[in-house]
């Protein structure tokens, strides 16, 4: 029965214990798909037979090969790559799909849903750009592809990538990180581990009082002219409007997009390009 609801096979490639990332190979093959998108995937429903439990999850991608060194072109590999994390099911909610993904062994069958679809994408971002590119903990999957996007085709200015996690958290792709700042010069990754978002967001607006600093942590001035900022990850830190109603949007004070708003950076919307980007997980 479960069979029919499942289209691909999953191969478990790292695991950390609280954050896992797994390849998948659907059993159609792979449609087009933009860096920066996100897919879904699915188990079936211990609750109610024959339906299937489903989550959003951004495409993430290794970046390079460490055996090669060859940048890494997530269009022409036969798998998706997901990078997902530990999340504890609430009491009360929903039954929820983490516990199923960390069962998950390699050879285990999954569903990946075929529609890949978002505006997370550097497909407006005028060439030249330096990119800045802040996430909090599996936020880096859409990043990491962009990162590699970008890397590949050569026609963006310096790339800066922030990985906010808490203290004592690691990236998996720590190794990744560390072997493509050795082989592309432009590209600068560090981790911050904090005990609140507030240490981020003082560290932004430092940079964007300071173009010194800015230039010496990130390798660029933080100048809404000649920079792009991509945020991805926990609503928390990305301080996005949140919708009240059909046209009212209502601005946090708190996260990213409020300081660099304040710094002369615009966000960017279904209808009208920015400098700021984002994807909230939920
Ligand atoms: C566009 C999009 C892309 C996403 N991409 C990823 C991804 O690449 N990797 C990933 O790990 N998750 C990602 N998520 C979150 C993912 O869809 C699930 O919500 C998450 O894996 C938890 O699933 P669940 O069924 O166990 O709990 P859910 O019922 O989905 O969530 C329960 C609660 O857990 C919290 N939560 C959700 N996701 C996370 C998270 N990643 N880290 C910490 N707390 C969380 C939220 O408070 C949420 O309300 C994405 C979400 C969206 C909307």
């Amino acid at each position: 029965m479960a069979e029919t609801l499942y289209n691909a096979t999953a191969e478990l490639v790292k695991d950390g214990g609280d954050a896992r990332v797994i390849r998948v190979l659907p059993d159609q093959p792979k449609g087009r798909h933009l860096a920066g998108q996100y897919g879904s995937l699915g188990m079936p429903s211990e609750v109610h037979p024959g339906r299937l439990i489903k989550r959003p999850y951004s495409l993430s991608c290794s970046m390079i090969n460490l055996e090669t060194r060859q940048l890494i072109d997530a269009q022409e590999t036969p798998y998706y790559e997901f990078y997902f994390n530990r999340v504890t099911p609430r009491p009360a909610g929903p039954e929820s799909l983490t516990p199923k993904l960390f069962r998950l062994r390699s050879g285990d069958r999954i569903f990946c849903g075929r529609k890949i679809t978002g505006y997370y994408t550097l497909q407006d971002v005028p060439a030249g750009r330096h990119l800045l590119f802040i996430s909090t903990l599996t936020g880096e999957s859409a990043n990491n592809a962009l990162i590699a996007q970008a890397l590949r085709e050569g026609r963006w200015g310096r790339i800066s990538h922030l990985l906010v996690g808490t203290n004592g958290w690691r990236s998996l792709y720590e190794a990744e990180h560390d072997a493509l700042m050795r082989a592309m010069p432009t590209y600068r990754c560090r981790t911050l581990r904090v005990e609140t978002y507030a240490a981020v967001e003082a560290r932004l607006a430092e940079g964007l009082r300071d173009a010194a600093r800015a230039e010496d942590e990130l390798g660029f001035a933080l100048d809404p002219a000649r920079s792009h900022v991509f945020l991805c990850g926990d609503p928390a830190l990305i301080g996005a409007p949140a919708k009240q109603g059909a046209w009212r949007y209502v601005t946090p004070t708190h996260g990213a997009i409020p300081i660099l708003t304040a710094g002369g950076f615009s966000l960017r919307t279904r209808f009208k390009l920015g400098t700021i980007e984002y994807e909230t997980y939920w």
